[in-house]
């Protein structure tokens, strides 16, 4: 499938116009399986720091009409997780689509690859969800056939049973030289304290549904279950790197690249900058905070468009 790459993928968030909006792009309330009526979901969240939800429940379709009437003190996008069939391991797999998903059916009929094509073609966002706890090996992550974005970060499954962190499958999907965006998200139900562990940070240039869809639709956001992210930019063969206390920075690539900046004992850092070796594709970046919480940006591509490296 053609997204519209490669020339977004290289506009850097960081040095774009615009400012930051806090997000949670997987919610679920009464309207499916979640414990909260929706306008207490909404109350929550716009009482605790963020700008913008998508309710995302399962095979219904929040759409633009609703939304719009939920959003109370925040910014409501339209949504749904659809499922897609059973893993391997038979667990449900999930692909959470926000925006418009006119004429997608709502009966789980879809499979990963359709629902994500499908969805991603007809203007929306989309993301795989939660493939560890989907039980989802890397051989079935290989032959969905393009993957724009995965939830590399799910806080209830991280709560539930530890199996929320998803960054072994994103890297997989880079190092077969696909340009894939990584999603931190709550997947809140709101039976426990599920909520306010993960979000996306999203640089848009209007505060807008349309704005921050395609904001999300080009990369121009990153995530988090804490710590901040100021500033990354290339500068010669450095890359320098601004955030909030951490006690690690690291950059990440393919196979064994990647290097680390670790505060002393009992210290933080607020910046890093490292040495980039020429011939690599694409690096990212993790923070670390001395609460052991977790900032990722999307990945940055290091070689000019245009070249093979971006199959799809
Ligand atoms: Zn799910
Ligand atoms: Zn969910």
């Amino acid at each position: 499938m053609h997204h519209e790459k490669p020339s977004s993928l290289h506009s850097n968030p960081f040095q774009l116009p615009g400012r930051w909006y806090r997000g949670n792009l997987h919610t679920h309330s009464k309207m499916s399986d979640g414990a909260h009526h929706p306008n207490q979901v909404v109350k929550w969240y716009a009482e605790n720091g963020y700008d913008f939800i998508a309710f995302t429940e399962h095979d219904r379709w929040t759409d633009a009409e609703v939304a719009r009437q939920l959003s109370n003190g925040l910014l409501v996008l339209p949504g749904v997780e659809l499922s897609v069939g059973l893993s391997r391991q038979c667990s449900p797999m999930h692909v959470v689509v926000i925006g418009d998903v006119n004429g997608l059916p709502m009966n789980g009929g879809l499979t990963p690859t359709q629902a994500l094509t499908q969805s991603w073609q007809s203007g929306a966002f989309a993301f795989l969800a939660h493939p560890h706890w989907s039980g989802l090996s890397l051989e079935e992550l290989a032959v969905i056939d393009s993957i724009p974005a995965i939830e590399s970060f799910n806080y209830a499954s991280d709560l539930e049973n530890h199996k929320g962190l998803a960054t072994i499958y994103w890297d997989d999907i880079l190092g077969r030289g696909q340009a894939t965006f990584g999603v931190a998200t709550d997947d809140a139900h709101f039976h426990e304290a599920d909520h306010g562990g993960g979000w996306v940070m999203v640089k848009a240039s209007r505060f807008s549904a349309e704005a921050l869809i395609a904001a999300l639709r080009a990369g121009h956001f990153y995530s988090s279950s804490g710590p901040e992210i100021y500033d990354i930019r290339m500068v010669d063969d450095q890359l320098h790197v601004k955030t909030s206390p951490a006690s690690a920075i690291y950059w990440v690539s393919s196979g064994c690249f990647g290097w680390h900046a670790h505060a002393a004992p009992g210290q933080t850092i607020e910046s890093a900058a490292f040495y980039i070796p020429s011939g690599l594709k694409w690096i990212r970046i993790e923070v670390c905070d001395p609460q052991r919480r977790w900032a990722w940006s999307n990945p940055i591509f290091l070689m000019d468009q245009g070249s093979e490296q971006h199959p799809n």
